[in-house]
């Protein structure tokens, strides 16, 4: 059996989803003081080419609210809290610029295909309280063709805003994790397909 034979039916990790030899959950949790609320689509949470995955693994205080499971539809109001600010990461025209905030964050980020997470987006933004944000990450490493230079994968946009709000271990955390998956994934991939 040749090499690629062998990586082709590699069994992938449940958690980080990435083939067993390149998994990556030995990575440490950290906390972070704005508390990060992922809200992927159903559809795009199994994919190994989803990153935000990385903030629900890699952050201990990231919630993980799943967007369109026919099984368990998403009260999104259950999202909000008493007496925080409720920040959606999402690029738009309404959109400011992120930093620092005083008191307590919920910070929303809606996850999935750029379609998918437009469209939690606008629901999301349609919630008593939500103020849409953005950030300006440099370019990254990614799995996925991004359309626009302004769109990054979800753990290295979840990463800027970190940065954005003061929080700059768990955001170096967050990126590092992101660029040894995303880095490993294209290896793999290398491995079992050629690059187009
Ligand atoms: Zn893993």
């Amino acid at each position: 059996m040749t090499p690629r034979g062998r990586r082709r039916v590699a069994p992938r990790c449940v958690r980080c989803r990435l083939h067993l030899p390149d998994c990556v959950c030995d990575a440490a949790r950290l906390p972070t003081r704005a508390r990060v609320v992922l809200v992927p689509h159903a559809v795009d949470w199994d994919q190994p080419s989803n990153t935000g995955r990385l903030a629900a693994l890699f952050l201990s205080t990231c919630e993980l609210a799943v967007f369109g499971r026919r099984d368990r539809p998403l009260d999104l109001e259950s999202l909000l809290r008493e007496q925080q600010t409720h920040l959606l990461l999402h690029p738009g025209p309404d959109a400011a610029p992120l930093g620092p905030v005083d008191g307590p964050v919920r910070l929303l980020v809606p996850d999935g295909s750029w379609r998918q997470a437009g469209r939690i987006a606008s629901r999301l933004a349609r919630l008593p309280g939500v103020a849409r944000v953005r950030v300006d990450p440099p370019p990254s490493p990614a799995l996925r063709r991004a359309g626009s230079p302004d769109r990054v994968a979800t753990a290295f946009a979840i990463a800027a805003a970190l940065d954005a709000l003061g929080e700059p271990a768990p955001a170096a955390h967050l990126r590092s994790v992101a660029e040894v998956m995303v880095a490993r994934a294209l290896r793999a991939r290398g491995k079992l397909s050629p690059p187009r």
